[in-house]
C-alpha cells in the first residue's frame, strides 16, 4: 500500500504531524525506532510548554501526544528506516522489518546528545556517564555529580540533580555561562552548585563504575586528576553540550546547513513532497512548543502537496 504520509519520528514533532495528518483523514503512520518521545521523554518538567499540566512531566506529555494521534487514526509502529529513495513521485523507505511507499515524508528524527568525546566516556556510560538526569539522576542519591556544558541544559539539569546528589559541580569550558539569565541566577542561589571554570574533561576511568576523571584548565594547560570519594567509590558525569541533528539518512538528498535540513516556512526541504519538522530542521528556537508547530505545519502542507499532484 502507499501512504498518504509517512512520519519518520514519534517526538512531539512526529506525533503532532500525525495528529495533523490523520485528522484530516489521510493514511498516516509513524515510524520510531526506539520508544516514542524522543528527549522530551528523558526530561523531567515540561514547564514552558503553553497550557501542559502544572506538573507536566516530559514522558506524561508525550503519552498524551501519543494518544491524540492514535485517536484520529494514526497508525505507529517501530522499524528503523535504514535507507530511502526521494527521488520519484512515489517515496520509498527500507525499514529493517519492512519496505513503506509513501505520497509524503515528515522527517521528524530530532537530534541526538553530543557527546564529550574523551577516552573512557563510552566505556563508562551507563556506569557513571549519562546524557539524562531523568533516567539516572536517582542513581546518585548522595553522591558527588559532575554535569559538563554551560547552556540551559546543563544548568536546568544540574539543579535538577541536587535532588538527590550531595553536590554538583557544573564544568564548563569558558568563565561564563551561556544559559538564560533567570536559570543561572537560580543556579548561583543553590548552594548544592558548584562551578569549575574553564575546564574540560579529558578522561574518564574506572573498573567497573567511574572512579576517576582528569580534568584540565584550558587557560593554564592544568590538568587535575579527580578521584571518587573513598566511601562513595563512585561519581557521576552527566553530559548536557547540545545535540547533533539526526539526519545520516538524508545526506546528499535534501539540503542541508551544518548538518541540519533547510526548510522553507511551509516546512518543505527542496525536494518535493519532502517536509522537516522539528529539531532536525535550521531554526531559531528548538523547544516543544515550535516542534509541535513544525509537525502542524507540515502535514498541512503534505495535505496540500497530495491534492495538487495526486489529485
Ligand atoms: P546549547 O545551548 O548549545 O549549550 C551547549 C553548552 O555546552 C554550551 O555552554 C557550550 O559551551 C557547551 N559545549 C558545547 N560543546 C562542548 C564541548 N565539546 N565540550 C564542552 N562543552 C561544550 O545546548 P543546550 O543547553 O542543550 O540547549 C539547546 C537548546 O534548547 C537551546 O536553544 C536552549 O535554549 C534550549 N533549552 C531551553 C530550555 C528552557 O527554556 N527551559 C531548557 C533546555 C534547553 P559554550 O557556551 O562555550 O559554547
Amino acid at each position: 500500500m502507499i501512504y498518504d504520509v509517512v512520519i519518520i519520528g514519534a517526538g512531539p514533532a512526529g506525533l503532532s504531524a500525525g495528529l495533523y495528518a490523520a485528522r484530516a483523514r489521510m493514511n498516516t503512520l509513524i515510524i520510531e525506532k526506539e520508544a516514542a518521545g524522543g528527549q522530551i521523554a528523558t526530561t523531567d518538567e515540561v514547564a514552558n510548554y503553553p497550557g501542559s499540566a502544572e506538573n507536566a512531566t516530559g514522558p506524561s506529555l508525550v503519552s498524551r501526544m501519543v494518544e491524540q494521534a492514535e485517536e484520529f487514526g494514526a497508525k505507529r509502529i517501530t522499524d528503523t528506516i535504514e535507507s530511502v529513495d526521494v527521488t520519484g513521485k512515489v517515496k520509498i523507505l527500507k525499514g529493517e522489518n519492512e519496505e513503506y511507499q509513501a505520497k509524503t515524508v515528515i522527517v521528524a528524527t530530532g537530534a541526538v546528545p553530543k557527546h564529550i568525546g574523551c577516552p573512557g566516556e563510552k566505556e563508562l556510560t551507563g556506569r557513571g556517564v549519562s546524557y539524562c538526569a531523568t533516567c539516572d539522576g536517582a542513581f546518585f542519591e548522595d553522591l558527588e555529580v559532575f554535569v559538563v556544558g554551560g547552556g540551559d541544559s546543563a544548568v536546568e539539569e544540574a539543579m535538577y540533580l541536587t535532588k538527590f546528589a550531595r553536590k554538583v559541580t557544573i564544568v564548563h569550558r569558558r568563565d561564563e555561562l551561556r544559559a538564560a539569565k533567570s536559570i543561572q541566577e537560580k543556579a548561583f542561589k543553590n548552594e548544592k552548585i558548584d562551578f569549575l571554570w574553564d575546564s574540560v574533561i579529558t578522561d574518564l576511568k574506572g573498573d567497573g563504575l567511574l572512579e576517576t576523571m582528569t580534568v584540565k584548565n584550558v587557560k593554564t594547560g592544568e590538568e587535575t586528576e579527580i578521584h571518587a570519594d573513598e566511601d562513595d567509590g563512585t561519581f557521576g558525569v552527566f553530559v548536557f553540550i547540545g545535540y547533533d541533528p539526526a539526519n545520516k539518512l538524508f545526506e546528499g538528498l535534501v539540503e542541508m546547513e551544518n548538518e541540519y535540513i533547510v526548510t522553507d516556512d511551509n516546512m518543505r526541504t527542496n525536494v518535493p513532497g519532502v517536509f522537516a519538522a522539528g529539531d532536525n530542521r535550521v531554526k531559531s528556537l528548538r523547544q516543544v512548543v515550535t516542534a509541535t508547530a513544525d509537525g502542524a505545519i507540515a502535514a498541512t502542507q503534505a495535505e496540500k502537496y497530495i491534492e495538487e499532484n495526486f489529485g
